[in-house]
């Protein structure tokens, strides 16, 4: 089976994790976990870094210290992963759900805009939806597929509307708009070390701040709120959501070589808008001038969706719809849409992910570049 995105385990992982199994330094402490917060803010350039058990837990730590609660609105997309979303219902707020455009499939931020200026209130520096009166506290844009939207924008907006940013940029490790990270635009950014992102720890997340008390705080949280070195002394709630040390050992490793897993995805990327320019009605995402994405995961766009996914899958080229949109999901389905189109529909039933794992041959995206052109 050509996996999707699989996890490319090259450089020094076997030394790392070995070096963690012989010094006993296996669990939530350990050099590796300092060593991977450092590399992770080198690379984005984000002073302060804390690593963390998942992604989604990376959301959920930092919409707390953000100050969202379960009386609160929290705007996002309506195209993203789940785990987003879920993350805004662990504080008990709700999500609101903007379209996506058509084009770069990242928040329309017309859309945006229109919902502001005809839905929502300003008052003593904050922003409130008109139909309730309930606060809307923070705005968490997506960075779809490692894409993103035109940040001068979206931060204007957050600006002008009294919105703190928080940004779901767990796919997006390796992607920089006007050559600055992802994640490192609003208050705190957020990455994931699943199985099938662009580098991976089996599964951990991070939280990159420029602010070090929220840093500290973030850390503190993630470590049962946890106030003295010896005794049980704990001052506030808190949560388990450390990484361990074996899967920061991972992660350095993965660090170490993520550039040429960046170099080997626009690869990737250019072998397939190549095959298949002018195949048919395929197209790609559009990407923003002033966006150097990592192109983790190259997505199609196409009347033949369908077909497309049932050769590939049928041929052990494993391939996926794009995810089904917030607002069709039952926990969500009565959330706050915002669109005018529905765009995201569109793109749910058009769009299709192909293989992409960094380790893969020419000749399997030759295959997967025959398999779907067959179809025209
Ligand atoms: C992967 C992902 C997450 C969650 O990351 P986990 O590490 O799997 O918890 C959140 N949001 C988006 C958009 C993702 O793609």
């Amino acid at each position: 089976m050509e996996l999707l995105s699989g996890p490319n385990m090259g450089g020094n992982v076997w030394k790392y994790v070995k070096d963690c199994l012989d010094t006993g330094w296996v669990s939530s402490v350990g050099a590796y976990v300092d060593q991977f917060e450092k590399y992770t803010a080198e690379f984005t350039g984000s002073p302060f870094a804390v690593a963390t058990s998942s992604g989604t837990t990376a959301l959920h730590l930092c919409l707390m210290l953000a100050g969202v609660n379960e009386n609160d609105y929290v705007i996002t997309q309506n195209i993203t992963f789940v785990a987003t979303c879920n993350a805004i219902r662990y504080t008990g707020a709700q999500p609101i759900l903007i379209d996506a455009d058509q084009k770069d499939w990242q928040m329309d931020l017309n859309l945006l805009e229109q919902f502001l200026l005809e839905e929502t209130v300003q008052q003593n520096g904050a922003c409130y939806l008109k139909k309730d009166g309930k606060r809307i506290p923070v705005i968490m844009p997506v960075h779809v597929l490692g894409n993103m939207c035109n940040m001068d924008k979206l931060i204007q907006l957050a600006n002008q509307y009294h919105l703190t940013v928080i940004e779901d940029s767990t796919e997006a490790l390796g992607s920089f708009y006007k050559g600055k990270h992802a994640g490192t635009f609003g208050l705190m950014g957020t990455f994931s070390y699943n199985g099938n992102k662009i580098i991976t720890t089996g599964g951990g997340g991070m939280i990159v701040s420029n602010d070090e008390s929220l840093a500290k705080k973030a850390k503190h949280l993630s470590t049962q709120a946890k106030a003295d070195a010896f005794e049980y002394l704990h001052d506030e709630v808190g949560y388990n959501y450390r990484l361990g040390n074996v899967a920061a050992a991972m992660g350095v490793s993965q660090m170490e070589i993520l550039p040429s897993f960046i170099q080997r995805k626009k690869e990737i990327i250019s072998y397939y808008k190549n095959a298949f320019e002018n195949v048919g009605d395929i197209q790609f995402q559009h990407i923003n001038d002033d966006v150097n994405p990592n192109w983790w995961m190259p997505t199609i766009c196409t009347s033949k969706q369908k077909e497309a996914l049932k050769s590939l899958n049928q041929q052990q080229l494993q391939s996926r719809p794009f995810w089904i949109p917030m607002n069709q999901l039952p926990m969500f389905n009565n959330n706050f849409y915002y669109h005018q189109n529905d765009c995201s529909s569109f793109l749910y039933q058009h769009c299709l992910s192909i293989p992409c794992s960094t380790y893969i041959t020419d000749e399997a995206m030759e295959k997967v570049a025959n398999t779907i052109k067959q179809l025209f």
